[in-house]
């Protein structure tokens, strides 16, 4: 028996409400919804996160999210759709099998991120650039 909770969904050990489902994708009703109809689409295969996904697989999910997203939207009657996606602990992933989150939004629902905005120090972000370019050649 796996002990990953979303591994044990794709392997019918714990009950869904399953929307989509093919060879090595799963969509399904989230639980605990930030609104109704907010949703999750894994791939079947076990990556921790997007951090160490394979990009074949992660393909395979995010060529599902246009569809899902567009039923979500219509079905809920939401005004727009966040795909929202988390990498660790600290980014607040709590369930560590990759996973990307539909989630319908509607005017006037009292929801927010939170989004935080802040400013770079002078030539902190050339910096930063830099330091990013390395890390994708290395
Ligand atoms: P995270 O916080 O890792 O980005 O998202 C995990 C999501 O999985 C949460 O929104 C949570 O409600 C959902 N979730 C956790 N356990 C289950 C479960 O057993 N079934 C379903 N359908 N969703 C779950
Ligand atoms: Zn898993």
């Amino acid at each position: 028996m796996a002990a990953c909770i979303f591994c044990r969904i794709v392997a019918g050990e714990i009950p869904s409400s399953k929307l989509y489902e093919d060879q090595d994708v799963l969509a399904f009703m989230d639980i605990n919804p930030i609104n109704p109809g907010h949703s999750l689409v894994i791939p079947k295969k076990h990556f921790e996160s997007l951090l160490d996904a394979s990009p074949a697989e992660v393909a395979k999910v995010a060529a599902k999210l246009p569809e899902l997203a567009r039923a979500v939207k219509a079905a809920t009657g939401a005004d727009g759709v966040n795909v929202f996606q988390a990498n660790g602990a600290v980014a607040g992933q709590t369930v560590p099998h990759l996973h990307f989150h539909i989630i319908p939004r509607h005017k006037a629902e009292g929801f927010t991120f939170g989004w935080r905005q802040q400013k770079y120090a002078p030539g902190e972000m050339q910096k930063m650039h830099e330091r990013i370019l390395g890390a994708l050649q290395g």
